[in-house]
């Protein structure tokens, strides 16, 4: 198959033939090294390697694949790579956009698929343990069949597994009332560089000193593969309840969504959506003419999704909302896990991506206005709006879309890495944080220690005392302690 690589093709392979035997000692059956395996997990879902694999290149290679079982597989394949400085590359779904697998120095994968029982459901503690390969619709319908939920709806919903929400620090869909996978977590078990398994209690709370075990969360396999994770659960809601309203403009429609949440009241959806994309979406709607429409979905308990609907319904009036109704709420509910753009427009030549920041309250409309005017202003961009998407009372989520042509004297990937460049320098300069959920991975590593300042440091500090050869997931979040 003739093809190039665009990082690591310097690099000579680590996993020689007695290492690939012993892996199979530990794994009987569960060890590839094909070399259509290994192309396949040579990138996950960021678009622009879509566009190199169009091109005939791919991002890198790894040397081989393995598919553990157990926890005790995925601790002997740490200790094998440890002893012989080998990268290991944590495997979920694949569904990052980062470029978080990428095995960008070679190594082993350890694909978590065939790790997805779930242990056991806690009724009267509202928990579930399960293993963190489970696939994250598979691991909704078990619950809701059981007449629990976990509430954490990511739009990659059937495509992602657990420990990649856990390792990414993922936002379902749903997130306004049921927190984001952070909030959702109560208890680990994973796997440290030196092999070492590390569990926590499935308590609500202690005071015990810091909980180490939460660096795992949002680690992106840069600390440790997480193997178990016990997570809150709720009772399946009996109601739910629809409605939406156009807004002049995304001030007035962020101003009543700020008013629902200093209510203390939390809708499970809500979202706004600028001009742009309420025509790319709501066309049908016509009170949305021109307008910037705002989804609301409220669920639990009969009575408190009244009380949540009428104290939406006064916010969203008080800010001269134009109601809607709920065929809005509806098409956003059949449309949601839609996402045949990225594989209709790449082969067409267009470069696209979305881009999640978080703002305070206080600088949510600069930050808007200063990104959407960042992204016209680099030649080529036809496309650019955003949505608002996680609400809390301090601040908001925003999920920026780009999309264009490169100008002639610019490659795609330096014309995608122009955009996403206008957009995080925008964001830092309005007082944001340069990711809300889909984490740092490649694409956003440059830009990690100006987010963080002192911050940083401490990371790598961190990093180096867990993962002294930085055999865990190198080349993302943090320079590897060895180079
Ligand atoms: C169409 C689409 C829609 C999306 N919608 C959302 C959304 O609504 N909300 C959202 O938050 N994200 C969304 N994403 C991004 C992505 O789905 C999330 O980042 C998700 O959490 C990744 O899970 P995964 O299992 O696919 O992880 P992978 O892509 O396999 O891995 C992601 C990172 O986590 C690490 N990792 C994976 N498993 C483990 C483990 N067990 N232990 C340690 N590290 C591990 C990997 O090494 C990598 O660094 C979307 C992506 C796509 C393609």
């Amino acid at each position: 198959m003739a093809y190039s690589t665009r990082y690591g093709a310097d690099k000579s392979s680590t996993v020689n033939g007695s290492i690939l035997a012993q892996l199979r000692d530990i794994i009987p059956g569960g060890v590839s090294d094909k070399e259509s395996d290994r192309i396949v997990y040579s990138r996950d879902y960021w678009p622009i390697s879509l566009r190199w694999e169009l091109e005939g290149s791919v991002p890198a290679l790894p040397d081989c694949i393995v598919w553990p079982e157990t926890t005790e597989q995925v601790a002997e394949v740490i200790k094998l790579a440890g002893r012989r400085h080998i990268p290991v590359i944590p495997y979920g779904g694949g569904s990052g956009v980062m470029g978080g697998t990428v095995p960008v120095s070679g190594g082993i994968i350890v694909d978590m698929k065939r790790m997805d029982a779930v242990r056991d459901i806690d009724d009267m503690s509202l928990m579930v343990t399960a293993q963190t390969g489970i696939n994250g619709m598979n691991f909704e319908r078990y619950l809701n069949r059981y007449g629990y939920t976990l509430g954490h709806i990511p739009q990659s919903l059937y495509c992602s597994s657990l420990g990649g929400w856990l390792a990414c620090r993922a936002a379902g869909q749903f997130s306004t009332k049921y927190g984001k996978i952070e909030d959702m977590v109560v208890a680990l078990e994973a796997v440290l560089a030196d092999g070492t398994v590390i569990h926590s209690k499935a308590v609500p709370r202690s005071s015990t000193g810091p909980q180490v075990e939460r660096l795992l969360v949002g680690s992106e396999g840069t600390l440790g593969i997480i193997t178990e994770a016990t997570l809150k659960i709720w009772p399946y809601p009996e109601e739910r309840s629809l409605t939406s309203f156009a807004f002049g403009d995304i001030a007035h429609a962020l101003e009543a969504a700020r008013n629902i949440m200093r209510k203390n009241v939390y809708p499970a959806v809500v979202r706004i959506y600028d001009e742009n994309e309420t025509l790319r979406h709501f066309y049908e709607t016509e009170e949305a003419e021109g307008k910037c429409m705002m989804v609301l979905l409220m669920e639990g308990d009969r009575r408190l999704v009244e009380l949540e609907k009428a104290i939406s319904i006064e916010a969203c009036t008080a800010a001269q909302g134009i109601p809607c109704g709920d065929e809005p709420v509806l098409h956003w509910l059949e449309s949601r896990f839609n996402v045949r753009e990225s594989s209709e427009f790449t082969p067409r030549g267009f470069i696209f991506d979305t881009v999640e920041v978080s703002s305070s309250w206080k600088n949510a409309l600069l930050l808007y206005r200063n990104v959407i005017s960042a992204m016209r202003g680099i030649e080529g961009v036809a496309v650019a709006s955003g949505h608002a998407s996680h609400f809390y009372p301090q601040g908001v989520c925003f999920y920026f879309t780009f999309g264009g042509v490169p100008p002639k004297n610019r490659t795609p990937h330096a014309f995608y890495m122009e955009v996403w460049d206008a957009i995080m320098r925008a964001c830092l300069e309005s007082g944001g944080s340069i990711s809300h959920h889909h984490g740092i991975g490649i694409t956003r590593t440059k830009w990690l220690s100006e987010e963080m300042g002192a911050r940083f440091s401490m990371l790598e500090r961190i990093r180096a005392a867990v993962d002294p050869h930085s055999i865990m997931n190198p080349g993302k979040m943090v320079r590897n302690h060895d180079e």
